[in-house]
């Protein structure tokens, strides 16, 4: 597999520096073998031309797991389903090539893995990675999700999924009022 360091886009923006522990089990990331996968979501305000954090957390793969296993398994499967008949590989010639080259993470995370649109074209947008220890890989990930395709995602969720993404969000990453209006009902965390 592909590897590079963790580029800074990966970084914790709150710290600018790696990810040092599972957001669920505290569980040291910075271990050579630790494997562990990365979620941020950004957005850019209407008539402003920054971009903000809104959330961002590094769970360990482990509990990634352990949570996925507690959604029900229609919408595990719906989501699965949908990844596999949206996703436009000729698009993403770049993800599936196998070549000795270094990654360009902007080929992977500048645009829409489901929708193909520009970043700079959406107001808000998700970005996942997967690291072992220092490594940041090129697999399945890294990707971008566009807000659009994360609205066509939430409404493939039982309403039992979409608790439970809410209890997630709520417990792990803090009461905002910000993440309340912007992710309710639709977070897609660890899918
Ligand atoms: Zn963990």
């Amino acid at each position: 597999m592909r590897y590079t360091d963790i580029p800074k886009e990966f970084l914790s923006y709150e710290t600018g520096e790696a990810f040092q522990n599972c957001k669920i089990c505290d569980r040291d990331l910075t271990q050579p073998e630790t494997h562990y996968i990365i979620e941020k979501a950004i957005r850019k305000y209407t008539g402003y031309k920054a971009w903000d954090v809104v959330f961002e957390y590094a769970i360990c793969i482990n509990c990634a797991e352990g949570f996925r296993s507690e959604l029900s398994k229609e919408s595990v499967e719906s989501i699965e389903k949908y990844f596999m008949t949206k996703v436009d590989v000729s698009k993403h010639t770049d993800r599936f090539r196998v070549t000795d080259e270094e990654p360009d993470l902007s080929n992977y995370t500048s645009q829409c893995l489901i929708k193909g649109l520009d970043r700079n074209e959406v107001e808000e947008y998700q970005i996942y990675g997967e690291c072992k220890g220092n490594k940041f890989l090129y697999g399945n990930m890294p990707y971008m999700i566009c807000g659009q395709a994360m609205d066509e995602i939430a409404q493939l969720l039982s309403d039992k999924t979409l608790d439970e993404l809410d209890g997630f969000a709520g417990k792990y990453l803090g009461p905002s009022p910000e993440l309340e209006g912007l992710f309710k009902g639709r977070k897609l965390v660890l899918i």
